[in-house]
């Protein structure tokens, strides 16, 4: 069997469950999770912010306006009983949330619980209708209650599933619907404490889910249907001809993810790979299109690097100590500051007598410096951007240093990094230097001559 999961763009209205019933029907044994419509999560999150707020008027008017669009998009149900039954189900969905919203709205105060319980309409809805529009074209399909399945403890809003309860929850629900032929469609974000208490798995949980179900039924294959053609071999923003990924491992998935490719968190998808069950990413707007294969390894393709990642907005800060720098515990003592004002370290270097750290978030800047100033030399540079060339192949190529280095010559090079896993290399320079960096490094691995090791 293969789950099949639809992001919130793969649902948002007619024409997209249209699309998604099409591409469900020519699946075999298929087990469908669905997002929310596009924007619903958020919506939901600025209604219980209203609520909070003591604002009823505007809270209710939303979810009025929430029920609307659920009930337009049930139009694509075109059998009446079938369609009556389905406006009854989101009836009772929204009339729920009115009442949670009202209750809220008098207490002037939301819970993370009560959040959740508000959060958990959009998945819900959404699975009520994918399942009645399958039913409705001839793919017997049926409801299965996230709440029932994804079994979690009660941290809400980033709620853990609990493995063995819901991986058997799960087959119990599961297995007896695929062996009669029926379509089990699941909310995915969505699970409940033992004791039945609405939980979500945090934002993006749409994905934990499909992996979840995906590695308790040992499913052949994990579809992540989206918006884009997969993940690329750069920002398509600053880089006109990117290409598509086709095949990447989990590790250089990670990599990319968190220097800013966000078609996917990996980290969602790692049951997943646990149980060594590829992931692919497609668009469900270009169905035809061959995606990219996520796996747990992957077999040499002859690339150095597999994608170039990159983000501006970066700021490094050097800090200086003739010194303290070598007596043991001063990197404690300067990663300690970072952590007294949360802040994140990305890329770090050292040399014999500095440190240089980059962050994205500038807002405790001032308060790091001057904590680090009390035994340190300091300073920063803004408006600096960051490549990171990524890719299992960097580890055995010879010619990658030079060849890195020759395609940004000329650029002046902040920071340099190379982790000893030698799955990346980081650089950091100025934000100008981006466009033509990234270009000409685009250009040097992924052109017309590129791809031919030394
Ligand atoms: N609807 C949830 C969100 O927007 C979960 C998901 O789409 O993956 O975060
Ligand atoms: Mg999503």
């Amino acid at each position: 069997m293969i789950v099949v999961k639809f992001g919130g763009t793969s649902v948002k209205d007619r024409a997209a469950i249209e699309r998604l019933i099409e591409i469900v029907g020519r699946t075999d044994a298929p087990v469908v999770v669905v997002s929310a419509l596009a924007g619903v999560t958020d919506r939901l999150l600025g209604i219980a912010a209203e609520a909070a707020a003591g604002d009823i008027d505007a809270a209710s008017g939303n979810v009025r306006a929430l029920r609307l669009r659920h009930h337009g998009v049930a139009s694509v149900v075109i059998d009446p009983v079938l369609r009556l039954t389905l406006l009854a189900e989101l009836d009772r969905e929204f009339d729920e949330l009115d009442r949670i919203v009202g209750a809220l709205a008098v207490l002037g105060e939301v819970s993370p619980r009560w959040l959740d319980a508000i959060a958990a309409t959009g998945e819900l809805a959404s699975s009520r209708i994918v399942a009645a529009a399958l039913t409705a074209h001839g793919q017997t399909a049926a409801w299965v209650d996230a709440r029932t399945v994804i079994v979690t403890n009660d941290e809400f809003m980033s709620a853990a599933p609990i493995a063995d309860r819901t991986n058997a929850a799960i087959r119990t629900a599961v297995e007896p619907l695929l062996a009669a032929g029926v379509v089990p469609v699941i909310g995915g974000f969505v699970g409940a404490t033992d004791r039945g208490v609405t939980t979500t798995l945090g934002r993006g949980g749409s994905d934990f889910t499909g992996a979840i179900v995906g590695a308790a039924l040992g499913a052949s294959e994990i579809q992540i249907w989206t918006d884009v053609d997969g993940m690329l071999t750069a920002d398509p923003r600053v880089i006109s001809d990117p290409h598509v990924v086709p095949h990447l491992s989990f590790e250089e998935a990670s990599e990319l993810a968190y220097f800013g490719a966000k078609v996917l968190h990996p980290a969602t998808i790692q049951p997943a790979v646990a149980r060594d069950i590829p992931v692919r990413i497609l668009n469900s707007q270009r169905p035809s299109a061959q995606g990219t294969l996520i796996t747990a390894t992957r077999s040499s393709n002859n690339r150095a690097v597999t994608a170039i990642a990159s983000k501006t907005g970066v700021t490094v800060v050097n800090i200086t100590s003739t010194r303290m720098l070598m007596t043991h515990g001063f990197l404690r003592r300067l990663f300690e500051v970072f952590e007294r004002h949360k802040t994140v370290v990305d890329v770090v270097t050292t040399s014999e007598v500095s440190v240089s750290v980059t962050v994205d978030d500038r807002r405790r800047l001032p308060a790091i410096v001057a904590d680090l100033s009390e035994f340190a030399e300091v300073s920063s540079e803004g408006d600096l951007a960051l490549i990171c060339a990524v890719g299992d192949g960097i580890m055995t190529d010879r010619a990658f240093a030079g060849h890195l280095l020759s395609a940004v010559d000329g650029v002046p090079l902040r920071m340099v990094s190379q982790a000893a896993s030698r799955r990346n290399v980081t650089i950091v320079i100025a934000a100008a230097d981006l466009p033509a960096a990234l270009n000409r490094l685009h250009d040097q691995f992924f052109g017309e001559h590129a791809g031919v090791k030394a």
